[in-house]
Formats: structure tokens, sequence, C-alpha cells
């Protein structure tokens, strides 16, 4: 059974995953494939690990370069501006935890106009942390803000981030997808940001 809006709306510590929940997704896995001559079933990073070390640091220099470009062209998703900002003015603590690189992600935030919405140091990224599902990221924030994990939420787009957060004891938010593909593992569903943002707007009166 989904809690009370008020107990949502109550939660002080929020995370979120980057590509696909704070941005649009502008990834295009294929081309990348393509261009770093990788199999389409075969994980990029993976892959890229297993070369030998001249070939990994080229492929790696040329993935660096395009998701750069990438960073600086986000754009925001649906409401989520809105969202991080209402938050950030109630004084929520606020931290982003993503596979992408550090770099790009505060490339990002600075794109979508958000970048003084976070403390760097809550903003952790491929090279912080075991990447999710793994719950290292959000032990990490927890301790960073002086708190049981069970008081962080997590929002995210994908099963990785509701697993994280399922693995940390903390509550999971999947939004930008019409349908709750995981219900085993989502405390809460919306649609988008935008939903989000009013549910919580709704319960705070
Ligand atoms: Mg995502």
């Amino acid at each position: 059974m989904t809690p009370s809006p008020h107990v949502l709306a109550a939660r002080r510590h929020w995370v979120f995953d980057l590509d696909g929940t704070l941005t649009v997704a502008v990834h295009d896995f294929a081309a990348i494939r393509q261009a770093l001559d990788i199999r389409g079933d075969e994980d990029i990073l993976a892959h890229i690990a297993a070369l030998p070390m001249h070939e990994a640091d080229a492929k790696r220099a040329w993935l660096l370069e395009h998701e750069r470009g990438l960073a600086q062209a986000s754009r925001p998703a649906i409401g989520a501006v809105a969202l991080v900002r209402s938050l950030a003015a109630r004084g929520c603590r606020l931290g982003i935890l993503t596979r992408n690189l550090r770099e790009l992600v505060l490339l990002s935030l600075e794109a979508i106009g958000l970048a003084d919405c976070f403390d760097p140091a809550a903003v952790l990224g491929r090279e912080d942390a075991a990447p999710k599902p793994d719950p290292a990221g959000l032990h990490r924030l927890a301790g960073h803000w002086a708190v049981e994990p069970a008081e962080l939420t997590m929002v995210g787009d994908y099963a990785y981030d509701l697993a994280c957060a399922r693995a940390a004891g903390a509550q999971a938010v999947l939004v930008n997808l019409p349908e709750n593909h995981w219900p085993d593992l989502a405390d809460w569903h919306f649609a988008d940001c935008n939903a989000l943002a009013a549910t919580l707007h709704a319960a705070l009166g």
C-alpha cells in the first residue's frame, strides 16, 4: 500500500538520479557503440575496461569528449527544475547519485540551471561510489548528512535506482515512466517531476 503523501512531503533528504530523471535522456548508446566498435549487447564501460591500456585510454577519451558535448546540451526533464527548487527552498538536503562522470554531472546541472541547489560534496558520480544498484552511494550520502540511510528518498527513472534505494533501506520514487514497471521496488510512482511536486505541494497545503 502506498503511504500517505504527508509521509513523503515530510522527508528532508532527497537523492536524484541524473540522466532521464532530472535531465532528458540524450545518450544514443547505439551511436556510441558504433563509434567505439562495441557489439550491441555488450556493456560499454565493461568493454573498455577489458581492453589493452592504450586502446582503453583512447576510447575513454573519445567517450569523455562525446559525453561532455551531451552534458553541455542537457535539457531539464518535465518539472525537474521547479521540483528541485521547491525542495531547496524548503531547506531539504539534496544529492545526486549517477553512473555518469562527476565532471559531466556538474556540467549538466549548470546547463539546466540547478547547479546552485546541490552541495558539490553531495554529487556522486561514477568515480565516487560503486554503481547502482549497489547502495554504497546512498550510504555515503547518509554519512555526509549524518542521518540513517532510511531517511533518504531516492528519485530515479530505472530499476537500478529503485533497487539501490531498497538495498540501503531508503524510500524509492519512480518518475518519468507512464507505467510503474517495478511495483515491488518502487514505494512511489509519478508520471513526472511535475506530478511529484504537485503531490508534495498538496500535502504541505
Ligand atoms: Mg536514469
